[in-house]
């Protein structure tokens, strides 16, 4: 699944906040993702996080890849 920076995604585990979708900021060897509701930034390996990806989300637009 192929994303960019400032994309919205969402993921199969909801965050603790209830919150699905997730700002990228940051793509590397590890990715780093900010949650759109509460603000919080993770960082995760770029393998696990492709798995945790559920959909692409951008400009409130669904793009199939
Ligand atoms: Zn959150």
């Amino acid at each position: 699944m192929r994303y960019n920076l400032g994309d919205v995604i969402t993921t199969k585990k909801k965050h603790v906040c209830g919150n699905d979708q997730w700002m990228i900021e940051r793509i590397g060897a590890e990715v780093k993702v900010k949650c759109t509701k509460c603000g919080r930034e993770i960082m995760m390996m770029k393998m696990e996080f492709d798995k945790r990806i559920k959909s692409i989300v951008q400009n409130e637009k669904h793009i199939t890849t």
